[in-house]
Order: structure tokens, then sequence, then C-alpha cells
């Protein structure tokens, strides 16, 4: 203890509480790492990269087949670390974890189907290549702490980059338990980097850093901004997932019932912190009194509380941070319709609610709520129903519920959206691309076009004369 005392105040690590949404006591206590850690980390990606992009294809390919295998085996316990640290049911966390897992599996069928064109020019032949990048730097949130990074570290493992990847402070453990996992698998040394610090010193680090080839970015569209303006500087290669202000359309013909019964866990799932919730439900007029009605029974009946119970469907915000920011949508006076309920107690808890504003320009229905807090407004017709849906900054997901099949595909194709669910409220799937329009980002994720976001085209000619 004395020799520890002698120690320079600056040479003792710095420790980052993690604390459990539904408890507020700390989980865990992890060193803080800044700027000088991540160089370090970005230099180890970098001698990884010459051995990692020069595996054989089938090579690389087994060893992600080899760490999908290992991350299935302990999908309980990584399931049980992501429910504790980000507060998610356990059911749900469970669901991500195979999300994980399936992720890294369909990316591990890349590295051998990375193909080329050959193009007829004169003289010669002239085909493509796909690169890796080089070194990538991955950006995520606290939402879907390890699901979120799998997204982005399946295609760039496969397609021959390596990484450093940088959680969101409030949630590092899974990503940490990943790295160690991968470890475990046979992934070399260096291939997967982990930093655990804060945005504004490690992830800023990561975005100027020169040896970083790309940032792949999920988060808020404020902090998205910023780092598309750093990233000019050295011409980084970026793609950006942000935020949402999804429209749920409900249509007078649908299908009311089920249109009701899926709508909760279009914008509660995850208790709303959730980038592709359809926070405002617009409802065509004739149908809008009947829909609330169903709408508000089934929200009363939501079951709040514990993550780790399985019986669970909604668990507590991040941090009183998100709950604060998330309750000063109650202050704007616009009608409650209802309020679901939750527990007392530490916490971060709030209860679903749902809001009737009575202006189009309510701040429910212009700003991301990130929470669990959703805005039912009545619509005209179809051609109001498109205006009111696009009337914002954002274009992530949406829904349209209806019978009508011309009318479904005419809106679907009207919404200015990356996704869209017809009678369903389903946004991600494994096989097909993710991603935003407007200020919800660009590039896509997931499916086979992920994988045009971590490599470059490359030419090459060769004369036959
Ligand atoms: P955030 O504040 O933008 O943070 C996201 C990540 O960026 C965190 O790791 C954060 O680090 C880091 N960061 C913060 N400032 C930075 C800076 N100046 N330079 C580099 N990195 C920086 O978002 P959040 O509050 O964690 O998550 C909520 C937002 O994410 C919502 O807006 C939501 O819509 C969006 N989201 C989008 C998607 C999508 O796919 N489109 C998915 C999920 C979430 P620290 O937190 O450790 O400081
Ligand atoms: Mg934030």
């Amino acid at each position: 203890m004395e020799a520890l005392c002698r120690l320079p105040r600056r040479r003792l690590p710095d420790l980052l509480k993690i604390v459990e949404p539904a408890t507020e006591g700390v989980l865990a206590e992890v060193p803080r790492a800044g700027a000088a850690e991540v160089d370090e980390a970005v230099a180890r990606a970098r001698r990884a990269l010459p051995a990692w992009r020069a595996l054989a294809p089938g090579a690389r390919a087994k060893l992600l087949r080899a760490l999908a295998d290992t991350l299935e085996d302990h999908l309980e316990e990584l399931a049980l670390l992501e429910a504790r640290n980000a507060g998610k049911p356990i059911g749900s966390a469970r669901g991500e974890m195979a999300m994980v897992v399936d992720t890294i599996r369909y990316y591990a069928g890349a590295p051998e189907r990375l193909l080329g064109d050959t193009i007829p020019v004169a003289g010669g032949q002239a085909f493509t290549v796909r690169e890796p990048l080089g070194v990538v730097g991955l950006i995520v949130p606290w939402n879907f702490p390890l699901n979120i990074s799998a997204w982005k570290l399946g295609p760039a493992l496969a397609a021959g980059n390596t990484v450093v990847l940088k959680p969101a402070e409030l949630t590092p453990l899974s990503a940490l338990r990943f790295a160690e996992l991968a470890t475990e698998a046979g992934i070399p040394e260096g291939v997967i980097n982990v930093v655990v610090g804060p945005g504004r010193t490690c992830g800023q680090r990561l975005v100027e850093h020169p040896d970083v080839a790309k940032i792949a970015f999920t988060g808020s569209t404020e902090v998205g901004r910023t780092i598309a303006a750093a990233a000019a500087a050295t011409i980084k290669r970026v793609t950006l997932e942000l935020g949402g202000k999804s429209a749920n359309v409900i249509f007078a013909d649908a299908d009311l019932e089920a249109a009701a019964a899926a709508a909760p866990w279009a914008v509660f799932d995850n208790a709303g912190q959730d980038c592709c919730a359809r926070s405002r439900v617009l409802v065509e007029a004739s149908a809008f009194d009947r829909f609330t009605a169903l709408f508000e029974e089934h929200v009363r009946a939501i079951r709040v509380g514990d993550p780790l119970d399985p019986a669970t469907e909604m668990g507590p915000l991040i941090s009183a941070g998100q709950r604060d920011a998330v309750a000063s949508f109650l202050d704007d006076g616009d009608p409650v319709v209802c309020r679901g309920s939750a527990p007392e107690g530490p916490g971060f808890w709030f209860a679903p609610t749902i809001l009737a504003p009575q202006t189009r320009d309510a701040r429910v229905l212009r700003d991301e709520v990130f929470g669990p807090i959703v805005a039912v407004i009545p619509f005209r017709d179809e051609e109001d129903a498109v205006a009111l849906a696009n009337d914002t900054i954002y274009g992530l997901s949406g829904s349209i519920w209806t019978r009508d099949g011309a009318r479904a595909l005419r809106v679907a194709r009207a919404i200015e959206t990356g996704n869209i669910s017809i009678n369903s409220n389903s946004s991600v799937r494994v096989t097909t691309p993710f991603g935003g329009f407007k200020q919800s980002g660009y590039g896509r994720e997931l499916g086979p076009h992920a994988l045009d976001a971590y490599t470059e085209v490359k030419t090459i000619f060769y004369s036959t004369s």
C-alpha cells in the first residue's frame, strides 16, 4: 500500500465504473483508455494487417467460422453480461447474441466470395479485385453493444481488414469478452483490438489517426456530423448509422388488431432506445379512435421490470441522464393517452407512454426520444400519410399496415427511408442491407452490401500487346 501511495498520481489506473441500469450498482471496474492507448491499439492492428490480409480466403473463412462457434458456445454468458450491462430483457439479449453468432457465420462465407469483374478493353485484359482498406476504427453506441459491433466486425474482418473497436463507455463488457473469445478461437493477436474510453478522447483520436483508413460509426446524428467533418482531414472513409424518427403508418383497412398488438414492440423494444423505433404512429383519421384504444390496451399490459426475469418485456433506461432526457418530453404539455407501469426504487425506470400531440410541429414528432414515449397522430389520406411520414430530417425504418397491396407498395416507394416493412415491424436481418436515408446516415450494414463499405475496388490492366 505504501509503495502504491508513492507512485506518481498519473501512474494509477483511471478506473471506469460500469453501472447496472436495473440496480444502479457497480457491475465492474475497467481501466479507462486515452489517446495513447488508441495509438497503441492502432499500431497493433497495423502490425497484424499484412498477415491477416495475406491469409488464403479459405483460411480466413475457417477462422471466422471458429469464432462463430466459440461465441455460440458462450452465448448464455454473453447474453447475461449484455442483459445486466445494458439493462435489456434476458430474452432479447439471447436473441441479440444469436444474431452476433449468425452475423459472424454469414460473413465467414464472404472471403471466398469477394468477386470482381472482367471488363472488355483494347490491348489487354482489365479486371477488378477487392482490397481491404487497412486498419478500420469501429465506434458503437450503448443500445445494442455487441450486436452492432458484430455488424461491423463481420464484414471488416472477412474482407481482410484489422480493427480497433471502441464500445460506448457505458457498455464495454461484451466487447471485452468478445476479444478474449476471439483469441480463444484462434484469431491472431492484433487483428481485433478493443479500447474502452470516452468518445471525446478515444473516439476522436481514432477519427483523426492517420493510420486508420475508415471509421464505421453508429450513434447519434450530432456526433456523426462531427465525425464526418473530422474524417475529412485525412479523407477517411466513413459510414454512419445515425438517429431515426420512423413512422408506423396504419391505414383504416388494416388488420387493426394485429397492427395494435405489434405496435408496442415497434417502438418500446429495448425500452425505446432503438434507432429503428417507430416513435410516430400515423393513423388514418377514420380508424384513429379504434386503433388508439387497442394500442393503449397493449401498452398497459407491458411487463416492465428485472431484465433477468424471463417474463420481463421491457427493462430500465441506460442511465439517469437518459431518463431525464426522455422525461423532458412529458413537460411539453402534449395530451397523455396512457402511461403503463414501471417499478419503483433503484434503477432507471420509465413507464411506457402514449402521447397525442395536437400540432404537427410538436417536439415529440420531430426529435428522437430514444426512450419509451410514442406519439399517435391522425392523417387524412394516402398523400397526407406520405407527406407526414417524410416530414423529418431522418429516414431509417418504418412500417405500413394495410390490406391493399398496391397501396402498400406505392407508399413503401414514396417514404424516404432505408428500410420499410409491410404488415410487419421488422427492420433488421443478417442477410439484408440496413442503413439510412437523409440524416439517418450513409452506407449499408449487413447483407452482401456491407462488404462494399470495407473494401476498395482496384482495377488491374494486363497488356497483351
Ligand atoms: P453517441 O453519443 O453518438 O455515441 C456513440 C459512440 O460514439 C459512443 O461510443 C461514444 O463514446 C462515441 N463518441 C461520442 N462522441 C464522440 C466524438 N466526438 N468522436 C468520436 N466518438 C464519439 O450515441 P449514443 O448516445 O451512444 O447512442 C444513441 C444514438 O445512437 C441515438 O441517436 C441512436 O439513434 C443512434 N443509433 C443508431 C443506430 C443505427 O443503426 N442507425 C443504431 C443504434 C443507435 P462514449 O459514449 O463512450 O463517450
Ligand atoms: Mg451519447
